[in-house]
């Protein structure tokens, strides 16, 4: 399907009839397309950047760093949360060998979203909203309902559940990630996707991951 472009989409309304949001972003590659619509569209968008799921600390480091990155390019405030990776292993406990898209998921956006949540609250933010349900690796379903769970213990917070695929947002993606060369992660961030993900190459005959050395193409010219 070719991507629509952001100015041939439907303009965006954020709930509430507020045009503040605050947006948890799991990285630069899923974020942008979502930066860049809401930004085209006169939002007040605010990066909130908490991800202490992300194995090891030098991957953590720059997926963070290219997020700023373009954050700071487009003009867009970022918040830098915790890197409180106790939390994230406490939380994790037990769920080890889960499957992506299973509980471990689940409890992994349930703690990221209630951080968004706890921040949005104390902000005076009545929107959040989520990078994450872009990718098509994900469950947008199963996002969402953590992002609502999450906003739903405070009053006057609403989880936005846009479909950020509408219209061709994963392609859009690719190209803003080829066109400002983003580090190109290969796992979804957890040492337990980092493990199964090189299982999965190990037995496919592949390289296992090199943290820092993939970039998305367009650099090389
Ligand atoms: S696979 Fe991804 S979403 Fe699932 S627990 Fe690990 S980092 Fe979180």
């Amino acid at each position: 399907m070719t991507a629509q472009t952001v100015a041939e989409l439907d303009k965006l309304i954020p709930p509430n009839d507020d045009p503040r949001v605050l947006m948890h972003s799991c990285c630069a590659p899923c974020a942008g397309d979502l930066m860049e619509r809401m930004i085209a569209d006169g939002i007040d968008l605010t990066i909130f950047f908490y991800n202490p799921n992300i194995h090891p600390r030098k991957e953590y480091r720059i997926r963070k760093d290219e997020n700023i990155r373009f954050a700071e390019k487009l003009g867009i405030p970022f918040v830098d949360g915790d890197y409180d990776v106790q939390n994230w292993f406490a939380r994790a406990k037990g769920m080890e060998h889960e499957p992506e898209r299973g509980k471990r998921c689940t409890a992994c956006f349930d703690m990221r979203f209630e951080r968004t949540a706890l921040y949005a609250h104390e902000h005076g933010f009545s929107n959040i909203t989520s990078s994450l349900g872009i990718s098509r690796w994900k469950n947008m379903e199963q996002i969402n309902g953590c992002g609502e769970l999450a906003a739903s213990h405070y009053d006057g917070i609403t989880y936005w559940t846009y479909n950020w695929r509408k219209g061709g947002g994963a392609n859009r993606m690719y190209e803003i990630a080829k066109r400002e060369s983003f580090y190109q992660q290969e796992y979804c961030g957890c040492i337990f996707s980092l493990r199964d993900t090189n299982d999965w190459r190990k037995q496919n005959g592949r390289e296992e991951i090199e943290i820092g050395e993939k970039f998305y193409e367009e650099k090389i010219k």
